[in-house]
């Protein structure tokens, strides 16, 4: 076939199944602007995030490992309730997001944020890393990122096209079991590409920094991972790879995000309950 007619034929096939090239967010002090493409609508994957993660609150419930310390709660609330303000300025739609969070009893060292703005934090992580405010901040900014950026909503993308086609995918909307499935495997056991890991290192670099959280906290969370995986890989680290090269990017960019750092506790952001 004529490779114009090619490229013609899938594009419309693209284009019919719903496919958008996206900015997810505005450009950013850090430089994060790849544009993305998605197959599956951002409604679709919202809704069945929300299914997801309520079907692991739900779970997590059953076995007693739910919120279980009021006060790791309340300090996880706290972080997030400075970290969600400060999205507005890579997405303004973000802070009116139904934004949950749920600290869940689990040995793993693991914390996620599905589509949509939906939390968790593993107590293992609290434990094994004993995080400071601005260290918790990081990982859940890091988190945030990933959210803000739709990364789930791209990972998703990919894989419905392979489990179902593109003939199905335009017919998605609203929940969906299959999509809930995979939403929940992006989010909770499937790794991030190399990419998508550098974006949600920046943009929560920078979300810290404008939360008033020293974004400097992100090297000493990614050097105490790193020191934790010498015993025994957590589960975090698995999917979030880190290395010299890391450590040494979050450096770069917690130093160019200092302004922002400044401001942010200038303007007495960060007294509160810090
Ligand atoms: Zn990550």
């Amino acid at each position: 076939m004529n490779r114009k007619v090619l490229i013609f034929l899938i594009a419309t096939a693209a284009f019919a199944a719903g496919c958008q090239t996206v900015e997810t967010t505005k450009e950013s002090a850090v430089g994060v602007d790849r544009r993305q493409h998605m197959l599956v609508s951002a409604e679709a994957v919202n809704q069945s995030a929300e299914k997801a993660y309520h079907d692991v609150l739900a779970q997590a419930q059953k076995q007693n490992a739910l919120d279980r310390d009021p006060a790791t709660v309340e300090r996880v609330k706290r972080i997030a309730s400075r970290l969600i303000p400060a999205t507005g300025a890579l997405r303004p739609d973000a802070p009116g997001w139904k934004w949950e969070m749920h600290v869940l009893s689990s040995k793993e060292v693991n914390a996620w944020c599905m589509p949509g703005g939906k939390i968790a934090v593993y107590t293992g992580l609290i434990d094994q890393l004993k995080p400071t405010d601005d260290e918790l901040a990081a990982v859940m900014g890091h988190e945030i990122g990933h959210a803000l950026r739709e990364h789930g909503r791209e990972q998703a993308s990919q894989q419905m096209i392979q489990q179902v086609g593109v003939g199905l995918l335009g017919a998605l909307t609203g929940v969906n079991t299959q999509l809930a499935q995979t939403i929940a495997d992006v989010t909770i056991s499937l790794p991030h590409s190399r990419g998508q890991e550098t974006e949600a290192d920046r943009i929560g670099v920078e979300l810290a920094a404008r939360a008033g959280y020293d974004p400097h906290a992100a090297v000493a969370l990614w050097q105490k991972m790193e020191k934790l995986a010498g015993s025994q890989p957590p589960q975090f680290l698995s999917t979030h790879p880190s290395n010299a090269s890391r450590i040494a990017d979050v450096t770069q960019d917690a130093d160019k995000v200092m302004p922002l750092y400044q401001a942010a506790k200038a303007g007495g952001t960060a007294s509160a309950g810090k």
